[in-house]
């Protein structure tokens, strides 16, 4: 796709942006602290970039999900952590709010993620409902202008950094998913606790946990949308996560690229640069036009979604789907062409191999998105 000065000016700005700000130093960090640095934090909301798509009367940028996309994608080229907290910030976190939300609650949570003041989480998840989303066990009742929430998230990505959870609860357990409704939960709020941050393989420096709701009782003004129509926020929201996950997976896919080209441009055996073997020639030449084509689904999915065009849905989990499965193979190369160094931890491709893993489960596992484009086609 041939893309419009001002999109192309987004990529610019945010290649800029992440090549300067997000050192090798910086990252370096971020794995052996486990933390993400503050500093950094606080100059990716000064620009602006967790309100992509938020409204400019909101705070936000008031961007398509096109410069999302492109955002999310330049980033995880060069940080894929870093990636995860922007997209969690316009995507899953801010997605249930722009879709349902009032002018209050858009007032009262979505400006202040826009403006970098709040950082959303969303609880989806719990042990017993992970690709079966409908099968939540956390229950709402309903007691006078409160609800009562109880129940266990899991596998909450920036669980106890952040300021409030969207929450999913069954207000009317005898429907299924139909009886799935969204709340917004302070995370301050009485009987509301944390498990401890998992230890996770690769996107060290975002913590991932649980969130425990224990007679949780929230306003019912933090009801967000109609009640029992939670599941199609939820399902609406994840067509934004997995474009996300597919732009996270193009810029992880297209530094394997790079630091392959590199090293094997300076890597010599049998007397001549690696690169001079077909072997080694055509690894590189698959890798490059498995971005490009991922990258083209990605950006048409991007368009069609806002355009609410013909099956989005299903134009959405394809790209998150081939995306995340190329990520993975081209990482895999990457890691083949830097041979036994590629292994030792002071080369990048270890860390980025390990970050690639994950995008082809979270959001909907790659077994789920068949799952949706298979329903798409033979309904
Ligand atoms: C780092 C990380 C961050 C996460 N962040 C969040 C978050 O912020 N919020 C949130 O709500 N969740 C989050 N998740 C949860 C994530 O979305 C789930 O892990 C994912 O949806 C899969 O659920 P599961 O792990 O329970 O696997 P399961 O559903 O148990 O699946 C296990 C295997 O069975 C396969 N399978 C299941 N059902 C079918 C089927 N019908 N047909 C074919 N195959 C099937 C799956 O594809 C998979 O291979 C996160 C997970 C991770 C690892």
């Amino acid at each position: 796709m041939i893309l419009s000065e001002k999109h192309s000016l987004i990529r610019k700005l945010v290649r800029d942006f992440a090549e300067t700000e997000i050192t090798q130093e910086i990252q370096d960090r971020i794995e052996e602290t486990e933390q993400y640095p503050q500093e950094l934090y606080r100059k990716i909301a000064s620009n602006g970039l967790f309100g992509i798509k938020a409204p400019k009367d909101l705070g936000g940028q008031g961007a398509d999900t096109l410069a999302y996309v492109i955002a999310i994608e330049e980033f995880s080229r060069v940080s894929m952590v870093t990636a995860i907290y922007v997209s969690g910030a316009n995507s899953l976190g801010s997605g249930p709010l722009m879709l349902a939300g009032t002018r209050e609650q858009l007032e009262k949570y979505l400006a202040p993620v826009a403006r970098g003041e709040k950082y959303p989480s969303f609880g989806l998840t719990e042990p017993g409902a992970g690709s079966d989303a409908g099968g939540v066990a956390t229950t709402a009742v309903r007691d006078g202008d409160y609800y009562v929430l109880n129940g266990r998230k899991c596998f909450i990505t920036a669980a106890p950094v952040s300021d409030f959870c969207i929450v999913f609860a069954k207000t009317d357990p005898s429907k299924g998913s139909r009886g799935i409704s969204t709340f917004i939960v302070d995370m301050k709020l009485p009987g509301v606790s944390f498990g401890k941050p998992e230890k996770k393989m690769g996107i060290i420096g975002c913590p991932t946990g649980d969130v425990i709701l224990e007679d949780v009782r929230v306003h019912r003004d933090d009801l967000l949308g109609e009640e029992n129509r939670g599941f199609t926020n939820a399902m609406k929201t994840l067509d934004f996560g997995r474009l996300g996950v597919g732009a996270q997976s193009v810029g992880v896919a297209q530094n394997c690229l790079e630091e392959a080209v590199k090293y094997a441009k300076e890597r010599k055996q049998f007397g001549r640069r690696i690169a001079d073997f077909q072997g080694v020639s055509f690894m590189i030449a698959d890798m490059a036009t498995e971005i490009a084509a991922a990258r083209e689904l990605l950006y048409d999915a991007a368009v069609l979604k806002d355009s609410d065009g013909p099956q989005a849905s299903m134009h959405c989990s394809m790209a998150k789907y081939f995306a995340s499965e190329m990520c993975n193979r081209v990482a895999y190369k990457s890691m083949q062409i830097h041979g036994g160094y590629g292994y030792i931890k002071d080369y990048k491709i270890e860390r980025l191999y390990r970050d690639a893993r994950v995008n082809s489960i979270f959001e909907g596992t790659s077994q789920i998105q068949q799952m949706v484009i298979a329903n798409s086609l033979l309904k």
